[in-house]
């Protein structure tokens, strides 16, 4: 995981429309990964699933999220830092094993 959803979210949905890797949903939604669904990563907030995000890498030269948010509630998250090549390794990983 690169970017991460701070507590300046307001729950528009705004991010989640731009999420090339369908990472991100709606608080208490369960998420989707390689075919299996998976409980929700939080009930209160928008969330991003850490293993979904490639900072868009393999889709735009920048996260696309991070500008649509009206809140500046998405940021790089310094705890979860990946190189270029780890998350383009990322992306070919999703592809193989579905969204
Ligand atoms: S940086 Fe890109 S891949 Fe990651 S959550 Fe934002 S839109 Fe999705
Ligand atoms: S765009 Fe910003 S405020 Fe809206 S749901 Fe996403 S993180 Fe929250």
């Amino acid at each position: 995981m690169a970017v991460k959803i701070t507590e300046e979210c307001i729950a528009c949905g705004a991010c989640e429309a731009e999420c090339p890797n369908d990472a991100i949903y709606e608080a208490g939604k369960e998420y989707t990964l390689g075919g299996q669904t998976f409980p929700a990563l939080s009930d209160e907030t928008t969330y991003i699933v850490p293993e979904k995000c490639t900072e868009c890498v393999g889709f735009n030269d920048e996260p696309q999220c991070i500008p649509s948010c009206p809140t500046e509630a998405i940021a790089l998250d310094p705890d979860h830092t990946e190189t270029p090549d780890q998350l383009k390794a990322k992306k070919e990983h999703l592809d193989t094993i579905g969204r």
